[in-house]
């Protein structure tokens, strides 16, 4: 069976077909600048050179027409024929409180998450782009939600809900939702399995940090807090966003420099966190370069960014009670030997005991960077938000 994972963005479209016989990948690739005469689609067919097209791409559903033709390529294809993808699963960010786990998209599904297009406006959109192009081109095929909220589902009120009035939260569901869940829930079960305990006896700590940061508590395999919020500004320092603040500096810097409700959005989402305190570059590799060669204010950025999470894991340590294993994943977590260490580098109260030679070697594997004395372990575990999207679209369309 071969299932194609879609991840649409308003500009943007990434994808990946899967065998599910042996979860082989057969096929990566992204369409960017979708809007433009001057798109990119990318295409990386497993053991065959790469292809760049630059084309003019207006929306989703030939976006997806194209990949679909790059799909059967005679040269650069991994099908003979469409009809070979047995279904599509499609990331979905937000599902609200509505959705608890994928589910296969109708009808009654799509206004759903229409209906929430008002609590995701950047987001639900565009994945809604993506399933109606796959619906025209693909008409039959089986598509599959899988959502960025559905693993916090298990929270409780205790931890997500915002201490408001609660007519915010019952006529407007004001509360906290959590996102990467498809990426805490992998990494958190596979650590389980590299450590060799079953999950529903560990206390876990997942961070994923990447362009968007988040960190998850999770109670014997369930995430009990986590720290985006309604939507994925709240929590962490990330690369353009900037995480927690108090809330009152919005009407003041509104009222200050007159700002309108979209441009302090904009400014929040885009225009802050690494970018705004280093004083230019989002991307960690550039702050640290540039914090090595002496850059104050990279070195600021790079401070706040990693004390931010060194505080967050304080909180959830107490909101488990313990910890047993802490998890650094995405982008930066999986590669920047200088975050994990200055994160982990005063948590010697938990007993995290990290060894820095193992620290620094090797990528792109699973791995222990805690020393074997340390109490609790310390574990570098690559992400794979596909191959979740793949699987449960494989479950729920052959059950
Ligand atoms: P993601 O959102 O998971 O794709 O992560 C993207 C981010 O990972 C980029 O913006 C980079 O800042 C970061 N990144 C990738 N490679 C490295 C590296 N070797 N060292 C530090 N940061 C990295």
């Amino acid at each position: 069976m071969n299932i194609l994972v879609i991840n649409a963005g308003s500009s943007s479209l990434k994808y990946q077909v899967y065998n599910m016989d042996n979860e082989e990948v057969l096929a990566a690739g992204r369409v960017e600048r979708i809007g433009m005469d001057t798109a990119i689609l990318t295409h990386e067919p497993v053991g065959k050179s790469e292809v760049r097209e630059v084309t003019p791409i207006l929306e989703h559903t030939t976006a997806i027409r194209k990949v679909l033709d790059m799909l059967v390529h005679a040269e650069h294809g991994v099908f003979k024929s469409i009809e070979e993808i047995d279904a599509v699963g499609h990331r979905v960010v937000h599902g609200g409180d509505s959705f608890s786990g994928s589910v296969l998209v109708t009808e009654e599904v799509k206004k759903e998450i229409k209906r929430l297009f008002d609590i995701a406006p950047l987001h639900n959109p565009a994945s809604m782009l993506g399933i109606a192009a796959v619906e025209l081109n693909m008409p039959g095929v089986p598509n599959v939600a899988v959502f960025d909220t559905a693993f916090h589902q298990t929270m409780d009120p205790v931890a997500f809900r915002y201490a408001i009035p609660n007519v915010l939260y019952r006529k407007h569901r004001i509360r906290r939702y959590g996102f990467h869940g498809t990426s805490h829930q992998y990494v958190s079960e596979r650590a389980a399995k590299f450590i060799g305990r079953p999950i529903e006896e560990l206390k876990i700590i997942t961070c994923h940090v990447g362009n968007g940061v988040s960190c998850t508590a999770i109670l014997n395999g369930k995430s009990v807090d986590t720290s985006m919020g309604m939507t994925p500004l709240e929590g962490l320092m990330m690369g353009t966003r900037s995480g927690d603040l108090d809330p009152a500096i919005v009407p003041f810097a509104m009222d200050k420099e007159d700002l309108s409700l979209t441009e302090v959005n904009f400014m929040l989402n885009k225009h802050s966190g690494l970018q705004a305190i280093s004083g230019g570059s989002s991307d960690m590799r550039e702050v640290t370069e540039a914090m090595l060669a002496g850059d104050a204010n990279s070195k600021l950025a790079f401070d706040m960014f990693t004390y931010r999470i060194r505080k967050y894991i304080g909180a959830y340590a107490a909101a488990l009670d313990g910890v047993d294993a802490i998890v650094f994943t995405a982008g930066v977590g999986e590669n920047s030997v200088e975050v994990r260490e200055a994160v982990c580098s005063k948590l010697n109260f938990l007993g995290v005991e990290l060894d820095s030679e193992r620290n620094k070697t090797g990528r792109g594997f699973e791995k222990r960077i805690s020393t074997d004395a340390s109490k609790v372990e310390v574990l570098v575990i690559p992400t794979n938000e596909e191959l979740v999207i793949a699987n449960d679209t494989y479950r729920i369309t052959t059950k």
